[in-house]
């Protein structure tokens, strides 16, 4: 079985290279040509490639696997309408993101002088990453207030387990009013009974606390940009954001005043790559119920070991293992060093290139 390989996918290639005939390929030359000429029947890519029609009619793949949480590069509705086997890799960085959430928390409150069992965060969107964010906040000692109606409705229906004890439920309005902190990760929908477009507009970003911290870490869009940069005309709200509105042409006035701007790289940790990876073969055994090799991978894995939790009880220490190990106050640096380049295409293309080679950086805390 012909197997095409995105080359930059950690450890992918060799894990499967005894179980099929396995051809690497960089993104930036994959074709419609080169997969007709190499009969390929599985593909595995990441989000830079765009996986539709134009790519795929004609060929003989039956199998796509996405090594990403985000599935915008693919045409799902093109593969469902062929038949396409598709799997994704969602929640693989979704530690990756609550770490960034944690060590945003704990800049701005180290820096207050806060004390964090007197305050309040708002999580909204409580799945893969609003969860574990939730998990790490009760650790740390903040009281949880939680916005996410459908899944409220799957636990009503018994469909979901409810939410842990430490967990208050809240309706979006009250959520924005009592928390110090609020953070949203929810997906970017436009359709279905709780769409996010712009759901963090002037009305509802009007009901944050003055001095409150506010986190961005979904998907541009969610959040109005020309709201929010009104908003902090009016009153001091400190914000981070690593997601923007039209990236790469990213607002050069909302990364300045951010405390902390970062290139959509919240999720960029090494060991969510490997998790990313591990779905993969998992995915590619229950297809083909032939069984890759994982030694590879779980050795690399192996190596990670994260910190005990009782590290939460020692806020400062916990800031600067992730300060040291995440190093995002020196790409919110890089970043803000965009908006003194003088044109759009030299800003979108440095925006792209930060992500592009991104460093490796590993995740410290324990996600299970
Ligand atoms: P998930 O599907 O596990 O969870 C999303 C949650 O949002 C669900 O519980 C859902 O019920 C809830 N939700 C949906 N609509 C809502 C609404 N209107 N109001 C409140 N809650 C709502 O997704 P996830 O894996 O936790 O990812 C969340 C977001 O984070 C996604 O947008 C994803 O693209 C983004 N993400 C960003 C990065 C990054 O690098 N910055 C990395 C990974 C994921």
């Amino acid at each position: 079985m012909r197997i095409l390989v995105d080359e930059q996918i950690p450890f992918l290639a060799d894990s499967l290279s005894k179980v099929g005939d396995v051809v690497t390929f960089s993104a930036r030359n994959l074709s419609k040509e080169f997969i007709l000429e190499t009969n390929c029947k599985f593909l595995f890519v990441r989000s830079n490639t765009k996986v539709d029609k134009d790519l795929l009619d004609g060929s003989e793949v039956l199998f796509v696997g996405t090594a990403t949480s985000g599935v915008d590069h693919i045409d799902l509705d093109y593969l469902n309408s062929k038949g396409i086997y598709f799997v994704d890799a969602k929640g693989s960085n979704a530690n990756s993101v609550a770490e960034y959430v944690v060590f945003s928390i704990l800049h701005w409150a180290l820096e207050k002088g806060s004390n964090l069992c007197e305050l309040t965060i708002g999580i909204i969107g409580f799945g893969n990453i609003g969860s574990l964010v939730g998990k790490y906040s009760h650790l740390l000692g903040l009281k949880l207030l939680v916005y996410d109606p459908p899944l409220l409705e799957k636990i009503e229906f018994g469909k979901e387990n409810n939410f842990p004890e430490y967990v208050t439920y809240c309706e979006l309005k009250e959520l924005l009013s009592k928390s110090n902190i609020v953070t949203n990760h929810v997906p970017l929908t436009s359709t279905g009974n709780y769409p996010t477009v712009k759901m963090l507009n002037k009305n509802m970003l009007d009901l944050i606390q003055e001095d409150a911290l506010f986190i961005h870490t979904s998907r541009g869009g969610v959040v109005s940009e020309t709201d929010l940069l009104q908003i902090l005309t009016e009153k001091r709200v400190s914000v981070v954001i690593d997601v923007w509105e039209n990236e790469p042409q990213i607002n050069s006035n909302l990364v300045d005043l951010c405390d902390i701007s970062t290139p959509h790289i919240a999720g960029y940790s090494y060991e969510g790559k490997l998790r990313g990876t591990l779905k993969m073969l998992q995915s590619f055994e229950k297809f083909t119920n032939v069984t890759p090799n994982y030694s590879i991978l779980e050795k690399e894995m192996q190596r990670y070991v994260p910190l005990d939790k009782r590290v939460f009880k020692s806020p400062k220490l916990l800031y600067n293992k992730l300060k040291e190990t995440r190093k995002l106050l020196e790409d919110s640096f890089f970043l803000k060093s965009i908006i003194y380049n003088t044109d759009e295409e030299g800003k979108a293309n440095y925006f792209d290139k930060l992500r592009k080679f991104y460093p490796k950086r590993h995740e410290i805390l324990d996600c299970l």
